[in-house]
């Protein structure tokens, strides 16, 4: 089974910080980590391989030092790495972000054969969008299922799988090659063994630019985004609440005198 694993390097934080002249994430000083959802899809990735056999590729688009979130993937059992990283990616939004990705998948098919499996995680704990994953499948035009939490068969041309819903799980069957976005219940991800530390040390990093995929300009970086973000603000603390007390119907008319006076 041929299977890709997509992750994003993070800051170690979920209180990001922006810059309000640049509307972008500060990064300065923050420990960059994988983001903790693509651990599960990383692991899951692992395990499919170990109990089916095959090869599983793990891709990351970003700067130069994302290289060593695909090392640490690398120690938790993963084959190869792969990083796609050009300037001219600066500024893409998750559209650009998932084509970008999309590319680098189809040219690891051109190479590799048939691809069965992406796995990414439910989302980023930065962007937090939850967009790349669905984007990916788009621009491959094969289907996709979110939030996955249980893969329950999975075989060369088919899976069936729960998929985590408000109210429970739905149980749903697809043709492979399929994207599935897993939540943190499908697995627990497992420590490197020191084998696939030193494995992780040595391994060789593959770098692949916009022209190394075949990525068109126009749909790269700031000229392929459509997203506009006219503004990125911090909300402010939440304010302590008012506490009105009394008997019932003494709570319902100064709560709807309360009311009244906010709106007028
Ligand atoms: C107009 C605009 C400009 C931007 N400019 C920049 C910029 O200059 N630099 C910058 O760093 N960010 C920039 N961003 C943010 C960037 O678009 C997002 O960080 C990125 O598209 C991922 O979106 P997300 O964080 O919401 O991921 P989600 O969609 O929440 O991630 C879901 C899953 O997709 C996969 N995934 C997500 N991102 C990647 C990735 N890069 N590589 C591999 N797999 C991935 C992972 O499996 C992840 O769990 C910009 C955003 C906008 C809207």
């Amino acid at each position: 089974m041929n299977i890709i694993v997509c992750i994003k390097q993070v800051p170690e934080t979920t209180e990001v910080k922006i810059n309000p002249q640049t509307n972008t994430l500060i990064r300065e000083g923050v420990k960059s980590i994988i983001n903790p959802f693509d651990m599960y899809a990383i692991e899951e990735g692992v395990r499919l391989k170990e109990k089916l056999s095959g090869k599983v590729t793990v891709i990351t688009m970003g700067p130069p030092q994302a290289e060593a979130a695909l090392r640490e993937a690398i120690s938790m059992g993963i084959d190869d790495g792969i990083l796609i990283s050009d300037r001219n990616f600066a500024g893409s939004d998750t559209w650009a972000t998932s084509y970008t990705l999309a590319c680098a998948i189809k040219k690891i098919n051109q190479n590799q054969g048939k691809l069965d499996l992406i796995l990414c995680g439910k989302q980023a704990s930065d962007g937090d969008t939850a967009q790349v994953g669905p984007g990916i499948s788009v621009h491959l035009d094969i289907p996709q299922i979110t939030f996955v939490k249980k893969i329950e068969e999975i075989n060369e041309k088919t899976a069936r799988v729960e998929r985590m819903t408000e109210e429970g799980f739905e149980i749903i069957e697809t043709p492979l090659p399929v994207l599935f976005t897993v939540v943190k219940e499908i697995n627990e991800p497992r420590i490197p063994s020191l084998k696939g530390m030193m494995r992780a040390k040595s391994a060789k990093i593959i770098h692949w630019t916009a022209r190394d995929i075949d990525a068109e300009p126009k749909h790269i970086g700031l000229s392929g985004s459509p997203t506009n973000v006219v503004k990125i603000f911090t909300p402010p603390p939440r304010t302590g609440g008012q506490k009105i007390s009394g008997e019932n119907r003494e709570i319902a008319e100064k709560l709807a005198e309360l009311l009244k006076s906010e709106i007028t």
